[in-house]
């Protein structure tokens, strides 16, 4: 895995020298010389919902001495188009003037649960042939302050109230495990008890298929949930629409599932982006199900149709032939949910959180 010496892992230039205060645990507050309690501080930090005027409340002491220890800027919201469905597509900006985009959708009517999906990188390196992030390429990684700026910034405006209502997917821009390092840190840090306090089966990691980041993360506690985009069942048609397919395999991947050992309750989810001439054919649908074995059963297929967008001719199937191509896994065994994007009318929805970046 890159670190460090990658041109997209450098860190912002503003943020060169400080410390993001959101990357901070208590334990590092002290090692600063908090002159309160760290945990405390921390506690204030990370609980938007105890937050004033989008900013924590800090004693003058504690402020003082934090601004002269930490960087406390936020990336700020900087756009908002609400979704006629209740989604909300925001663009976030960084200290950098780079742009990254986030998703906030609430459940039903008169359920406080809200699903935000997030970016852990200023584009992406993976290439899809399909995916409008990856027409950008890649700026750079978070940092693991602005993974946690990010949601928090989001939760300060548009809730929920509290962490045990916040479900995270990381299905926004970038591939998480290209930037793992951060991205577990931040994990750690959502998770942490005196902040938002998230179970770790309330944040999903989805991936292309980066099968040296499967294996470490596999290892790491908090473990989150995996998702895995598959979307071809062939290694000739993978490696076409997804490069990565070239250095790991489609029979490499299983077996790393395999090793992931997915524990009780644990599920993975596989994401298909169901293509038009590319990947929907009934043969299609038996070497899925041929591939995923035996996790046909106990874990969610999730059919994608493909959002269209301007940086690619590819087109999705009509809803006939993806309604057809879900009955022919199901009669395979599989267990099968279309997921109707949210936010398409805003160019919200998978695959479409691209935006110019601003100079900087
Ligand atoms: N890089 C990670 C996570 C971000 S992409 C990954 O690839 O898994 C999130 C999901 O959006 C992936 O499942 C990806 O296959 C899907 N996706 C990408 N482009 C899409 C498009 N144009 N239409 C629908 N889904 C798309
Ligand atoms: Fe990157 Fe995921 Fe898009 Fe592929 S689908 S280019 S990995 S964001």
């Amino acid at each position: 895995m890159a670190t460090g010496a990658m041109p997209w892992d450098r860190p912002a230039p503003e943020r060169e020298g400080l410390p993001s205060a959101w990357s901070l645990f208590p334990e590092d507050l002290a090692a600063l010389g908090c002159p309160g309690s760290a945990l405390e501080t921390f506690r204030r930090l990370h609980r938007p919902w105890t937050w004033e005027a989008g900013a924590p409340v800090l004693g003058p002491a504690i402020r003082r001495w934090l601004e002269g220890v930490a960087d406390l800027a936020l990336p700020g919201i900087v756009e908002r188009q609400p979704s006629e469905d209740g989604a909300t597509k925001l663009a976030l900006q960084l200290a950098d003037g780079k742009r990254i985009e986030a998703v906030h959708m609430p459940r039903r009517v008169r359920n406080p649960r809200v699903t935000y999906c997030v970016s852990s990188q200023v584009g992406c390196a993976m290439g899809c042939t399909f995916c409008a992030t990856g027409s950008m390429g890649i700026l750079r990684n978070l940092q693991p302050g602005e993974i946690l700026g990010q949601v928090l910034a989001m939760m300060a405006v548009l809730g929920p109230t509290r962490g045990h209502e916040l479900t995270l997917v990381f299905m926004g821009m970038g591939e998480p495990l290209h930037n793992l390092e951060h991205l577990h840190r931040a994990i750690r840090l959502l998770c942490h008890p005196a902040g938002l306090g998230l179970g770790k089966g309330r944040i999903t990691v989805s991936t292309s298929g980066l099968v040296s980041g499967i294996e470490k993360l596999a290892t790491l506690e908090p473990r989150p949930l995996l998702a895995l985009s598959l979307n071809a069942t062939s290694d000739e048609a993978r490696s076409r629409t997804m490069p990565v397919n070239r250095v790991w395999n489609l029979a490499r991947l299983r077996q790393a599932l395999d090793a992931w050992g997915p524990r009780r309750g644990e599920k993975f989810t596989f994401e298909y982006v169901l293509i038009a001439g590319e990947n929907d054919t009934e043969d299609d649908a038996a070497r899925l199900a041929d591939w995923l074995g035996d996790l046909r059963s106990a874990h969610n297929l999730n059919l994608i149709p493909l959002n269209e967008h301007e940086a690619s001719a590819l087109r999705a199937p009509d809803e006939t032939r993806v309604q057809q191509f879900a009955g022919w896994l199901k009669a395979r065994g599989c267990f099968v949910t279309v997921r109707r994007s949210r936010g398409r009318d805003i160019q919200g929805a998978c695959g479409q959180l691209v935006k110019p970046v601003a100079r900087g």
